[in-house]
């Protein structure tokens, strides 16, 4: 593993700071709260190259890798702003189109995408499926060359604010299948098209992105729609499931280094008995702990994208590193929380703010009880607890 950063990547990973100086935690916390999507600062990203990093350049992209990726939503994480919805359109949706797209799809959804013009988001979640995806229920059923697709998605992050989105259904029920990840297809469906609607759910977290509920009733489809073979999409899925887990990695460790450097800022300054609070050992021992945490985190989520961008077996280290980050990350924010105090949970500070998301992310995308699962069976060897 190299840990020598190319001048260009040391460029990517610093572009957050100097993003920052135009877009900063404020205006990204003042989005948050109003659940108002960052439009301002998506286009600028998008006009700066970064929304297209994983899309060749032939179609408008960067042609850049995983770790470029990574040290980019690091960077922008490190300034306390987790743009998620890059891991959702840009890693799950345009990098799937980009390596499994026919040319007509590529020439059809990337350039606009890279550009900021379209956005695309991803739908997977069904509300009685759960994190039992094998199970899930929404239908395109074949009419003649043409397919008619129905059935329910939950959770899906800016479905009405996206143009089109990346529907995984099935094509055969999975009780019909021998095996039983066969009978998936990728659908690139238009959020407006007709049988298509959604229904917002509220969710308690400050984020810029909303949640929906989606339905789909019978809306028609056809063989051009597919990304990749009927049938087969459960394998372009598979391709996906690490760098979500990486990119969710760097955005916790970024998210827990802001924390405390807010934190080692405030608690060298404030004084309340002796000297400033940052010298007790409850507060410092906690604080380094938990910034020791973030830097092994950030290392075990560089080495996957490193092992990712070499084609080589990233499993262990994706889901290690998803694991311990987003661990990490909530623990750098709770002992950057202590450190404040009363004032920790005002919006003057903008503290408390933080937990939420990184809390989010020890749940989503993929739960810890998941990643640990995949740890035990597949890394360790264990027997399969579900
Ligand atoms: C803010 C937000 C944004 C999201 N965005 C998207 C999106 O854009 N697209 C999309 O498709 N989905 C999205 N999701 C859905 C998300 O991926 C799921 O909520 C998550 O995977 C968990 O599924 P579930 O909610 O159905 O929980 P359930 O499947 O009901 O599981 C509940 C809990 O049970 C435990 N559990 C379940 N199975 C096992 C097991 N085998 N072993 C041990 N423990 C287990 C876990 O602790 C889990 O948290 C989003 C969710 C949220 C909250």
């Amino acid at each position: 593993m190299n840990f020598d950063l190319t001048d260009e990547q040391r460029m990517i990973a610093e572009y957050g700071q100097n993003l920052a100086k135009t877009y900063d935690r404020k205006y990204w916390l003042d989005c948050a709260r109003a659940h108002r999507f960052p439009e301002d600062m998506y286009q600028q990203v998008a006009q700066d190259g970064f929304v297209g990093m994983l899309v060749p350049e032939a179609y408008g992209g960067g042609g850049l890798g995983m770790t470029d990726m990574a040290l980019f939503l690091e960077g922008l994480s490190n300034e306390g702003i987790p743009l998620l919805s890059l891991v959702i359109g840009a890693a799950m949706s345009l990098s799937p189109i980009g390596d499994h797209g026919t040319e007509e799809q590529k020439q059809k959804y990337l350039p606009a995408c890279c550009a900021g013009e379209k956005r695309f988001c991803f739908a997977i979640t069904e509300p009685t499926a759960g994190t039992n995806t094998i199970q899930i229920t929404t239908i395109a059923k074949k009419k003649g060359e043409r397919y008619s697709l129905s059935g329910a998605k939950t959770f899906i992050t800016d479905f009405a604010e996206s143009d089109y989105a990346l529907v995984v259904a099935r094509t055969t029920p999975h009780t019909e299948v021998s095996k039983k990840t066969d009978g998936f297809t990728l659908f690139l469906v238009d959020t407006k098209a007709k049988g298509v609607d959604c229904a917002a759910i509220p969710v308690s977290i400050p984020m810029p992105e909303k949640q929906y509920q989606v339905f789909f009733d019978e809306v028609d489809l056809g063989p051009e729609d597919i990304l990749g073979e009927e049938g087969k999409g459960f394998e372009i899925l598979f391709e996906s499931l690490n760098p979500e887990r990486i990119l969710v990695g760097s955005i916790c460790t970024g998210l827990g280094r802001y924390a405390l450097e807010r934190a080692v800022e405030y608690a060298s300054e404030r004084v309340v008995f002796k000297g400033p609070i940052g010298a007790y050992q409850g507060l410092q021992h906690p604080l380094a702990a938990a910034k020791s945490e973030i830097e092994m985190a950030s290392l075990m989520t560089m080495k996957a994208a490193w092992l990712f961008d070499q084609g080589l077996p990233s499993g262990a280290e994706a889901n290690m590193a998803k694991y311990f980050a987003a661990e990490a990350g909530i623990h750098a924010v709770d002992s950057s929380l202590q450190c404040f105090g009363g004032n920790g949970f005002t919006e003057e500070y903008g503290i408390f703010d933080i937990y939420p998301i990184v809390r989010l992310l020890k749940t989503a995308p993929l739960n810890r009880e998941m990643i640990l699962n995949y740890i035990g069976e597949h890394v360790m060897g264990l027997p399969r607890s579900y």
